[in-house]
């Protein structure tokens, strides 16, 4: 590769020139020297910096000379701190600052972009996958974690009907999330239940546990047991659209919902663990970028405690039931069947059911269990990178 080397002394970036159709690549010259590849500054064994680095990096040190190795295919500096350094030229490409290259870089490894959608779009980006091909193949596992964190709903056909099977997927994305609740959960109709989701009567749209900062990040459903009822339904919205619709139509219901945050709080006890779990945080929460991070929403898990002004108590209450008519106008519906595991992004999706009559002989058994997204991300990267889609 015939690389030409130049420098915009303004900015203090070395520009690398491949060729004439290409803007030039950029690099800040104060990151080169942080990112030194020598042995002294990084440790190949543990893919890091080596941590005198910073410590004694001093960011008055500039760039004295600077050349292309044609032989090595490496570019080479020299510092004022006395120290080479030493980059080669595919390592460059890949930490290009350009924003076609930064774009590139954080779809293909940070995380797939979403695609949010309406209730009418489901039938398009509905798409099943099959339980033992998750089991036994990487390709299929790929593609099934790919197309939750793009959607944010996936579902697995064809599993057994046998207790073990949230158990064998969790394991095959890495291991489950624990919580308050255990490491599974059974929703039947339960008499004197101790929690709103163990009861037959419709379960309005909601997201699991938004009273956890750390929130589950995937809600997995495995039904083992269908209730013959015409009831039964799940009801399934993906509240980033609603959320895209509220900033469209109603941009200060968005902004409310995006800036007040809500008291959310489960007190009670499961087996021998009493637990008494809140987290304040907005019903949409947006990072620096104006991005979703996560939905909260679950009617009976919302606190009566409302630790806000009195005077914005009003406003929250009136932009809540516009997102509550949205979320609802934007459900999907469908029903599972025995051997379907329903999977969905517990940061992003509103879920519910309708009522069912709950007998003896009309039984509903759902199993439930969650992955966390780290999790989720952490192996769809190392399948991406197993299975040569980086290449
Ligand atoms: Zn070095």
């Amino acid at each position: 590769m015939l690389v030409q080397v130049s420098r915009d002394l303004q900015q203090q970036l070395v520009l690398l020139h491949v060729s004439a159709e290409q803007p030039a690549m950029q690099f800040p010259e104060i990151w080169l020297r942080d990112n030194c590849r020598c042995p002294k500054c990084y440790m190949k064994q543990t893919r890091s910096r080596l941590p005198h680095g910073w410590n004694y990096l001093d960011p008055t040190v500039r760039l004295q000379e600077i050349s292309w190795c044609a032989e090595q295919q490496t570019l080479q500096i020299e510092w004022s701190d006395d120290h080479q350094s030493s980059y080669p030229i595919s390592w460059l490409q890949e930490r290009d600052f350009s924003q076609a290259n930064r774009a590139r870089y954080l779809r293909a490894y940070y995380r797939p972009e979403q695609r949010h959608w309406s209730g009418q779009q489901y039938e398009l980006i509905r798409r099943e996958f099959q339980y033992q091909e998750l089991l036994e193949s990487d390709e299929a596992l790929l593609q099934w974690l790919h197309h939750l964190a793009v959607y944010g709903l996936a579902l697995v056909k064809q599993a057994p009907l046998e207790e073990d099977v949230l158990r064998k997927l969790c394991n095959r994305v890495g291991f489950m999330r624990r919580t308050t609740y255990g490491d599974e959960w059974s929703v039947r109709a339960q008499p004197g239940a101790s929690n709103y989701a163990y009861l037959a009567a419709p379960l309005p749209l909601h997201t699991d546990m938004p009273y956890f900062e750390y929130k589950p990040g995937v809600t997995l459903l495995h039904t083992l047991q269908q209730s013959d009822s015409p009831g039964g339904w799940n009801l399934l919205t993906d509240a980033f659209h609603v959320a895209d619709l509220l900033r469209q139509r109603y941009p200060s219901s968005f902004h409310v919902l995006s800036q007040t945050p809500v008291d959310w709080a489960d007190i009670g006890s499961d087996k021998e663990l009493s637990f008494h779990n809140i987290w304040r945080a907005p019903v949409i929460n947006l990072d620096a970028n104006g991005r979703y991070v996560r939905i909260n929403h679950s009617i009976p898990q919302r606190d009566s405690h409302f630790s806000v002004p009195a005077d914005q108590v009003r406003p929250w209450y009136e932009a809540m039931a516009v997102f509550i008519r949205l979320a609802n106008e934007q459900a999907c519906t469908f029903k599972t069947a025995p051997g379907d595991v329903l999977t969905f992004d517990n940061l992003r999706m509103v879920h519910g059911r309708t009522g069912y009559d709950d007998t003896d002989h009309n039984v509903r058994h759902i199993l439930g269990a969650f992955v966390d997204w780290d999790i989720a991300y952490s192996r769809w990267r190392v399948l991406k990178n197993a299975l040569g889609h980086y290449k």
